[in-house]
Formats: C-alpha cells, sequence, structure tokens
C-alpha cells in the first residue's frame, strides 16, 4: 500500500502498523448482512396494519439487500404480489423461480414481449402505451395509471375517459386484460393533508368511470409504506404496495441490514497532524488511527465527511478526514484496538451502531438512498431466511 505521510510522523506511523488480517467471508473485505426473520416481521406488521393484500416493492434489488433472496421472504411472510421498475428486474424474479403476481411499472412499451411472455403485469399510462402493449400476443395483464396529482407519471385526468375506454374495447376483443388501476401518492403519511384528500377524490371519480366504461379489475392499489404507517384506511384498497417499510424504513419496524467490515491497519499519530486528502481532518490530540476498507464506492456518502461515525469493537469512533473512494479513517482515541476488529458501519442499531436513519442524516439524504447506494462490490450474506431451510415452501415455477 502506498501512502503519503508528513515526513515527522513517518517513524512512528510505520511503528504503528500491523498486518492485516481479512474477515472469513468469501475474501470480501466487507459485507451487508440481511436479517431475513427482520424483513419477515416487517411484512406482517404492515400487512395486518394496512388489513389488506400487500406487495411487496423490490425495485432497485431490494433497494439494495438482493431482489430474489428478498422477494422470497416477503411472499413467505405473506406478501401476495411484487413490485418492480424495471422488465429486466421482473425477469431475473422470474429467473430465480419467483411465480407470484409482478407489476413492472416504468420500461420501454414496444419491447413489453419479454414481460408478457413470462407473465409480468405492466403499467399502462396513456393510450399510445396502451397500443403498444396490445400489439403484443397473449392478452397482456396490464394496470392502468391515473395520475392522481403526483405528476411524475400516469395518464392525466383529461386522458383518462378517452384510455379506459380504449381499455375497456381491447378487453372485449381479449387482446388485454386490465387487472389493475392504481395511482400513487405524493403525501403517504399525511392523510389530512390537502393533496391527498384531492388524490383520493380523483382516484374515487377515475375507478367510477373505469367502472362505468365496463372494467372490472383485480385489483385497485394507491398506497405506499407512508399511508399504511399513517393508517389511512381509506387509501387501502386492495392491495398496499410497500417497499421501504419492508426494510426497516418507518416508526416500529426494524432494519434488516448491517454493514459490516474490519479494521485493516492501526497507527499512531500525534496531535496536529493531517489526515487524508487536503488535510480536510487534524488530529486533536496522540490517537490512534484505524483504517477501514469502506468508501463511498461502498455506499459510505462523501457528503458525511466531519460528521460520520462508525462502530468499532464495541465503542463509536469518529471518522477522521474525508469519505474517501474505497476507505475511511477512525479516529479511536489512546486506545487502540487490534488489526481485524469488527466494525459495523450501520445497522439496525442496538448495540449503538449508527443507523441508516443516521448516515441519511450525516449526508442529508434519506434512508432509501443509503441502502440503495451500498455498492455491489459489498457481499450480501442472507440470515433467518424460513426458505434456506425448507426450499421448496416458496419456490414455485411460473406455469
Ligand atoms: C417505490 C414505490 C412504492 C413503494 O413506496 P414506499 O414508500 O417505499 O413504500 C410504491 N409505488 C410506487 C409507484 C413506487 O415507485
Amino acid at each position: 500500500m502506498i501512502e503519503t505521510r508528513e515526513s515527522g510522523t513517518a517513524a512512528m506511523e510505520l511503528g504503528g502498523t500491523q498486518p492485516m488480517t481479512l474477515p472469513e467471508s468469501a475474501g470480501e473485505l466487507a459485507e451487508a448482512v440481511v436479517d431475513h426473520a427482520a424483513l419477515a416481521a416487517n411484512v406482517r406488521t404492515l400487512r395486518s396494519a394496512a388489513g389488506t393484500q400487500l406487495m411487496a416493492v423490490v425495485k432497485a434489488d431490494a433497494f439494495g439487500h438482493g431482489a430474489a433472496p428478498v422477494a422470497r421472504t416477503c411472499l413467505a411472510a405473506g406478501a401476495t404480489w411484487l413490485g418492480v421498475t424495471r422488465v429486466s428486474e421482473a425477469l431475473e424474479l422470474r429467473r430465480s423461480g419467483v411465480g407470484a403476481p409482478i407489476l413492472a411499472w416504468l420500461f420501454d412499451p414496444a419491447r413489453s414481449a419479454e414481460a408478457v411472455a413470462a407473465g409480468v403485469d405492466l403499467s399502462v399510462s396513456s393510450p399510445a402505451d396502451l397500443a403498444a402493449v396490445a400489439r403484443v400476443s397473449g392478452a397482456p395483464r396490464i394496470h392502468l395509471k391515473l395520475d392522481t396529482g403526483l405528476h411524475r407519471s400516469g395518464c392525466p385526468g383529461e386522458d383518462w375517459s378517452r384510455l379506459v375506454s380504449v381499455a375497456a374495447s381491447l378487453e372485449s376483443a381479449g387482446r388485454v386484460r386490465v387487472a389493475g388501476i392504481w395511482s400513487h401518492l405524493s403525501h403517504g403519511g399525511r392523510p389530512d393533508a390537502v393533496p391527498t384528500h384531492r388524490q383520493l377524490l380523483m382516484f374515487r371519480v377515475g375507478l367510477d368511470l373505469a367502472r362505468a366504461a365496463g372494467l372490472r379489475p383485480e385489483v385497485v392499489h394507491l398506497a405506499n409504506t407512508a399511508a399504511v404507517q399513517a393508517n389511512a384506511r381509506d387509501t387501502a384498497y386492495d392491495l398496499v404496495r410497500v417497499g421501504a417499510g419492508v426494510y426497516g424504513i418507518g416508526e416500529g419496524l426494524r432494519p434488516a441490514l448491517t454493514l459490516r467490515t474490519r479494521v485493516v491497519q492501526v497507527r499512531r499519530v500525534a496531535a496536529g497532524r493531517g489526515v487524508g486528502y487536503d488535510h480536510v481532518g487534524r488530529t486533536t490530540r496522540d490517537t490512534h488511527l484505524a483504517l477501514v476498507p469502506v468508501g463511498y464506492a461502498d455506499g459510505l456518502p462523501r457528503a458525511a465527511t466531519g460528521r460520520a461515525s462508525i462502530w468499532v469493537g464495541g465503542r463509536r469512533a469518529p471518522l477522521i478526514g474525508r469519505v474517501c473512494m474505497d476507505q475511511v479513517v477512525a479516529d479511536l482515541g489512546p486506545e487502540p484496538v487490534a488489526v481485524g476488529t469488527e466494525v459495523v458501519v450501520l445497522g439496525p442499531g442496538d448495540h449503538g451502531e449508527p443507523t441508516a436513519r443516521d448516515w441519511a442524516a450525516w449526508s442529508g439524504t434519506n434512508e432509501h438512498e443509503i441502502y440503495t447506494g451500498i455498492g455491489s462490490r459489498v457481499g450480501r450474506r442472507h440470515v433467518g431466511a424460513d426458505w434456506a431451510v425448507d426450499r421448496s415452501s416458496n419456490g414455485r415455477e411460473q406455469s
């Protein structure tokens, strides 16, 4: 390892450097341990709070937790649907043997044939998209999406009548099956907010128009995690689409992911020395610095520089200097730790380790971005999954 040192401290630093020991797991320097008992408990909690069917949203590799194993656990815990953004994500789930209904909502409608062949339901927001999807043989299953005020995707109100009437005639002709009608909330956690009232009102009108056109969807769905947690019962309909809550984002839920690594070097550094690029950090006392082999490429936000701390061998230690691409330095103080000491970068918080919420606060983002930012070179290790014992329980092949 090549390092630049302040000349006066070189001898002292060399004296404090110990050989590196790798963690036992598959040559990885860092791993994300995903607790499937926590995922399952969150699904059960949210489903009973909603009192409806639950769609586990496993987009973006299940918020960085690993889509296929997470999907499996959610289905075993009572989820009956899976939600993803892209068709590629849905196909990956099918390839892993998931047979449950899957809805994908952001894809190129001209390229929906593969999704239809795999039995993936597709969201449709416009007559043009509907025409493209209906060109695929096999009566694609679609969910018509109404924009009730999020103004992100979905069919604008003024085009809805036309969309539902075209969909109804295509359905009569056996060209599509309208399996769902849906929308998405802008203020899910605030059932009494004016935008929520507006969205609900518009959704009800949209449903009336769809029924008047002759549509009889299997599932109507609107709520997300925040709406379920806010007990917004009139948003629940047949199905709630829960992402964040599955992973423990939200009150009364359990974070499922622990990002852990090990100290790879420890050195003594005198007071008043700059640490890292541009010497953004500076030691305030004679101290021990631990080199920890994860950085922003692994998901630690660079914006947390100067604020973050990590859990090193049972205690919190502040980071010193910039969060780098591949590594950070923790300021241990007078008491060193051994090379190989366990580091928890984030976890549920039970032992005083930082949480995803802490990292979000340190870097001005949300927990979602912390989880989805965990890099692909961090190995995922899945623990506590029922299906690891009984692989047959939930591995139904797609028909
Ligand atoms: C991500 C997403 C969800 C899940 O929302 P959470 O707040 O994570 O529960 C539901 N619906 C759509 C359309 C989404 O994009």
